[in-house]
């Protein structure tokens, strides 16, 4: 199936109440494994790109060329959509014009007036070409390529003014944090999620920095209208370890373990395995 907007899979996600992952690409074992995955477990599924993965990856063609092909070759018939991670005005166009099927645009560090009137910008283009949009407002704590944020929760008013723009998703800050959390992490606060709730009605929320989020506070987000979730750093860390564990008992240095398709297997089988136990807690699996 080719790529799909993230619309109908994040509708259905709202009403059923249950999340999809986005889960974030850096290379071909990236996509493949949460790719397969997706496919094994029959969920529907997000793949995103951040602008420095874009770049890492020798360009937003060169992803679309992969992913397409993929679909193909893999025979992939789950909903998949293509995202660009926290967007910036210009990539969220770049992507647009490279076959993306779904971009986010993160204005969330411009003031409001001006979020809101680049949003309303990229509406127009998304809507014309039949594409999913995510905005964001007040800024999600940890780094974002490079930008540190504090953490903060976002203005439920000012979440409403961009929902009315007619985006598909929204991303807002509810104490979340990109990368690890630290110790004394204060939670999410659902009271701001459950009054960003009651002011977008049916626009499916987005949760962004979902590694290391507790079960249990998942499950809350998501019966209060989370419908997308984004994984990043924990198949970062799966990867690694798993990669660390096959140098650390020699299987490099046994027979050919230096194939890089011997050498990268694990890593591949630990984000297959990430990426099970995530669609299992959002409840996405047989969804598609
Ligand atoms: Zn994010």
């Amino acid at each position: 199936m080719p790529l799909v907007n993230a619309k109908e899979m994040l509708t259905k996600a709202k009403a059923g109440q249950y999340a999809v992952g986005q889960f974030n690409i850096n290379n071909l074992e990236w996509t493949k494994a949460i790719l397969l995955t997706a496919q094994e477990l029959n969920s529907p599924v997000i793949l995103g790109v951040s602008e420095g993965a874009g770049k890492y990856m020798c360009g937003y063609k060169t992803i679309v060329g992969m992913v397409n092909g993929m679909l193909e070759e893999l025979n992939i018939t789950v909903p998949v959509a293509l995202h660009l991670d926290h967007g910036s005005y210009d990539g969220a166009k770049a992507c647009i014009e490279a076959g993306f099927s779904s971009v986010m645009f993160d204005g969330s560090h411009y003031a409001i007036e001006e979020n809101i009137e680049k949003t309303k910008e990229l509406v127009g283009i998304c809507n014309d070409l039949g594409l999913s949009l995510e905005a964001e407002v007040g800024s999600i704590g940890g780094e974002e390529d490079g930008v540190v944020g504090a953490g903060e929760c976002a203005d439920p008013d000012e979440c409403k003014m961009i929902a009315d723009l007619g985006i598909t998703m929204l991303a807002a800050g509810i104490g979340n944090i990109h990368g690890k959390y630290p110790e004394n992490w204060a939670g999410l606060s659902f009271d701001t999620l459950d009054a960003i709730q009651q002011k977008t009605g049916d626009m499916p929320l987005v949760l962004h920095g979902g590694t290391g989020i507790p079960a249990d506070m998942i499950k809350k987000a998501i019966s209060l209208g989370v419908s997308k979730i984004n994984v990043n750093t924990e198949c970062q860390l799966a990867f690694a370890d798993a990669t660390r564990k096959y140098v650390e008992a020699g299987k490099d240095l046994e027979g050919k373990g230096f194939d890089p398709r011997k050498l990268l297997a694990p890593g591949f089988e630990a984000i297959k395995a990430t990426v099970k136990e995530k669609m299992e807690l959002f409840g996405s699996i047989d969804k598609a």
